[in-house]
């Protein structure tokens, strides 16, 4: 048998019917069945396979976990917050020869040395660090209850450069539900641009990778999936600290409809100076600002120590 392909395992209908994997919302289960749909989030995914580490999200039976692990992956770790899937989990922990790793935990709460040290104690000679990897993959059907709450931890982790984060080359290939992510990727000027655009534009290149339908996931929740991929970039536009961004960001949007010279009229008059500085056109309404010019405006008023209302 070849090293870097499952056996022939139970299908997870069967696992979820023998187990009585019974799907809670609270914990936002919805799952993959089709290994065609996960074969081809994993392939759009464009994994490096050697020396790197994979992390997924919450593999709930282990569907996407299986085509990770037939494109060949050495080193997979999943963070599962629901103990009901252990037994499934070890099982194909059992049969992955030494490539698969289970931690159970809370993503948002879980300390990511304990992911690293479950990923090095799967090779062996490895260096106890993070660096011993070339690469970190970053990959979740993410419950969409907590998506936005764990991209925005992971942007702050990458900023200062900690955790799984602290590789040179990360890449997140992350399922959102379809409007969240259609926000992450909007350029400005789009329909869909919003904060979380902002936020994650100002330190990573993010695009679509595949569109899933609700009819994919069982049960079917009421929206529809959407994969996109999350590069950093090799020069962040963020010249502030990411919490500035996300404060300037949050004041501007408050009220999207309003054009900027009104929104800082508002705020003090003698704040329209700094959109000026900033080379903003004050008749613009917040979603046509660029990333870049939002980095620039909150660099300014952090640099200039100024307090933004809360
Ligand atoms: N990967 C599986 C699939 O594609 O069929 C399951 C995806 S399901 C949308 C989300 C999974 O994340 C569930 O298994 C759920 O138990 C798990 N989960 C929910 N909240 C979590 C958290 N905070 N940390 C880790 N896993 C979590």
């Amino acid at each position: 048998m070849s090293m870097t392909k499952l056996p022939k395992l139970p299908s997870i209908r069967d696992l979820i019917r023998i187990y009585n994997l019974r799907a809670k919302q609270q914990l936002s289960q919805n799952f993959l069945m089709d290994k065609n749909i996960t074969d081809k989030i994993v392939h759009l995914a464009g994994l490096e396979l050697e020396n790197s580490l994979c992390v997924e999200v919450g593999p709930g039976p282990g569907l996407l976990t299986r085509s990770i692990l037939d494109k060949g992956a050495k080193n997979v770790v999943a963070v599962e917050k629901d103990p009901r899937f252990v037994p499934t989990l070890e099982q194909l922990q059992d049969a992955s020869n030494g490539r698969f790793g289970v931690v159970l935990g809370d993503m948002l709460e879980i300390d990511h040395g304990e992911i690293v040290r479950r990923g090095l104690s799967l090779e062996s000679n490895a260096d106890k660090h993070i660096e011993a990897f070339d690469h970190v993959h970053l990959l979740g059907n993410l419950p969409f209850s907590v998506a936005t709450p764990l991209l925005i931890q992971w942007l702050h982790l990458l900023t200062a450069r900690q955790g799984i984060f602290t590789s040179p080359n990360v890449t997140m290939s992350l399922m959102f539900q379809k409007e969240v992510g259609l926000r992450i990727v909007a350029p400005a000027s789009n329909t869909e641009r919003g904060r979380l655009s902002v936020v994650a534009q100002s330190i990573c290149d993010a695009f679509k990778i595949y569109g899933v339908p609700s009819s994919s996931f069982v049960p079917r929740p009421k929206v529809d999936g959407m994969v996109v991929q999350l590069r950093p970039l090799a020069k962040p536009l963020l010249k502030s600290s990411l919490g500035t961004l996300e404060h300037v960001v949050r004041f501007s949007f408050m009220k999207r409809r309003k054009m900027l010279a009104r929104i800082f009229k508002d705020w003090d008059p003698k704040h329209i100076a700094l959109l000026e500085e900033c080379e903003i056109d004050p008749t613009l309404r917040p979603q046509d600002v660029t990333t870049e010019k939002f980095c620039n405006l909150a660099q300014l008023i952090e640099q200039r120590g100024i307090q933004l209302p809360q």
